[in-house]
């Protein structure tokens, strides 16, 4: 009495291989071993629980393990089934078997492989890793590779199939920022033991190995907390325009390339400059700020190239300059445009021979520097109008990368805003704050002209204002007065207020009605210039009312 449904997957069949999902009475079998269909997105909130209760690197041991325990057993299966087949011709079922599971679409690059000796070397492409999608979707782009229950299995996998150990390396991922995920994969003995360790911890479940890792990752936690309170909690995001930037600065970051920042004030360019140290084989040398706006013009020169004694007038000492004290690492200069033209003169100088002199100086001095630049203003039209010279600014702009405004990149907002979140629990010591739903969609609505450095303002003053229970409401993110919001924003685009918000802040402040009540009629009374009849209106009340309630209340 049952119904059966069999599919036969010819992608297999075209490997000589075949592969049979059978759906019956509640069971679905692949090759005869029981599947079940999960819901994607449900994983990924067992995920989100997993890492929540473990945190992130036990979480990952466990992925990396579950994963291989799935490639080892669809290898078994293939060899159960296909025993004729060589190990190599088996290789290329799994690739297949990961695809038809929905996991991700797997293309090999290059196979070469020398049992005899227990060699291999194994180049993949994945497209569409349902992995990384979850992660983008819960943390935003991550600090490395994120598709650890699909490598698990690749490791699985071959392991199992081809009778030695091999291990993959996830060498890009669509989870870190990059266009693809793709994986190197090396027998065991191949693979530089001391590089390696640490990713073989993953698959061993010994409680030893655990607790060490605990360690290891609060040290790791600590040292992030650290890290984000230097501001990096800015560097989060899932859209598209947030991951291309972080793909141009891990290009960036690997080479000397000059880098030019552009993009609106308050978009985070330092933070992505910091990145690009970070990530740069400078890391280790110092990077040093200068903000060319903030320091006078005559000053400047002094400041990026150094001074000699007596150069001018209360040059009483020598001393190095930023390009100096920037030896072996980065220079980052915010505001370039504001230059003065000697400067500009002088910075052509460097970054096309690397020579310099201090102020006063003749002795040629070499700079092994990198440089970023950061902009808000259009260098172009400045050029155009003798503001900047054409020769730096094409010596600047070899490697340009746009930060864009947070209105277009609006997907990032509820990660930003939990980054920020997490820091205000511990300033504020209230580990309970919370966005409510509507303050959510009110700043996703909002278009942020002063961008992620106004976000963090709008929440820190919500995180102020927030509700005994810890709860940030609409209200409180927006005040509801004329002076908050420019004008000159449409009315559709000022921020939406709350009542409800508004009210939750009055009776926090202690606000007794009465008083509240008056001050509005006042305050009505004073916007229409005094007119009691407009007043009335606006309150919706009669003249005569209005006039009786301020007379009560004087
Ligand atoms: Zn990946």
């Amino acid at each position: 009495m049952s119904a059966e449904k069999r599919i036969r997957f010819e992608e297999l069949d075209a490997l000589g291989a075949t592969a049979e999902l059978l759906f019956r009475d509640g069971f679905i079998t692949l090759n005869d071993e029981r599947m079940v269909l999960l819901h994607a997105h449900v994983l990924g909130a067992l995920r989100r629980e997993l890492v929540r209760t473990v945190g992130m690197e036990k979480a990952r041991g466990v992925l990396t393990r579950m994963g291989y325990a799935s490639g080892a057993h669809d290898a078994e299966m293939t060899r159960r089934r296909f025993p004729h087949r060589t190990p190599e011709e088996n290789l290329y079922v799994g690739p297949a078997l990961h695809r038809l599971e929905g996991s991700v679409n797997v293309r090999l690059n290059r196979v070469e492989v020398d049992r005899g000796a227990g060699r291999c070397l194994i180049d993949a492409s994945w497209n569409g890793s349902y992995e990384a999608e979850l992660h983008l979707e819960s943390y935003g782009v991550h600090t490395g590779p994120v598709c650890w229950t699909q490598l698990g299995y690749a490791t699985g996998f071959t392991s199992s199939i081809f009778g030695f150990p091999v291990h993959y390396r996830e060498v890009a991922c669509r989870g870190h920022g990059d266009e693809d995920c793709r994986l190197i994969g090396k027998s065991v003995s191949e693979w530089d033991h001391d590089t390696i360790e640490a990713e073989l911890a993953y698959y061993r479940s010994d409680p030893v190995a655990e607790q060490l890792m605990a360690l290891e990752e609060q040290v790791a936690t600590l040292r992030e907390t650290i890290e984000e309170r230097q501001g990096r909690a800015e560097l989060v995001g899932r859209s598209e325009g947030f991951r291309r930037v972080c793909e141009l600065t891990h290009k960036a970051a690997a080479s000397d390339v000059t880098v030019l920042l552009l993009g609106e004030t308050g978009v985070g360019k330092e933070e992505f400059a910091k990145e690009i140290h970070r990530h740069s084989p400078r890391n280790a040398r110092p990077m040093v700020t200068v903000n060319c706006a903030a320091i006078p013009a005559d000053l400047i020169e002094a400041e990026l190239f150094g001074v000699e004694k007596g150069a001018y007038t209360g040059a009483v000492s020598s001393r190095a300059g930023r390009f100096e004290r920037a030896d072996g690492g980065t220079l980052f200069l915010d505001e370039v445009g504001e230059l003065s033209p000697s400067a500009q003169a002088k910075l052509l100088r460097v970054l096309a021979d690397g020579i310099f002199e201090r102020v006063g100086g003749t002795r040629p001095r070499r700079a092994d520097v990198r440089i970023v630049a950061a902009t808000n203003r259009e260098l172009g039209a400045l050029v155009d109008t003798g503001g900047f010279r054409s020769d730096l600014f094409y010596r600047l702009s070899v490697f340009p990368m746009r930060v864009p405004p947070l209105r277009e990149r609006k997907a990032d907002i509820p990660l930003l805003a939990e980054r920020f979140l997490e820091r205000f629990r511990v300033d504020h010591g209230r580990a309970t704050l919370k966005l409510t739903d509507s303050a959510l969609a009110a700043l996703s609505h909002y278009h942020w002209p002063g961008n992620i450095r106004e976000l963090r303002n709008v929440l820190e003053r919500g995180a102020i204002l927030a509700d005994r229970d810890g709860l940030i409401h609409r209200g409180s993110l927006f005040p509801a007065t004329d002076i908050a919001l420019p004008q000159a924003f449409p009315a559709a685009e000022r921020a939406p207020r709350d009542t409800e918000g508004l009210v939750a802040e009055l009776l926090d402040a202690g606000e007794d009605f009465e008083a509240v009540e008056a001050a509005m009629f006042r305050e009505a009374v004073r916007r229409c210039g005094g007119n009691l009849s407009e007043a009335a209106k606006r309150l919706g009340l009669t003249r005569a009312t209005l006039a009786y309630r301020l007379k009560k209340n004087a």
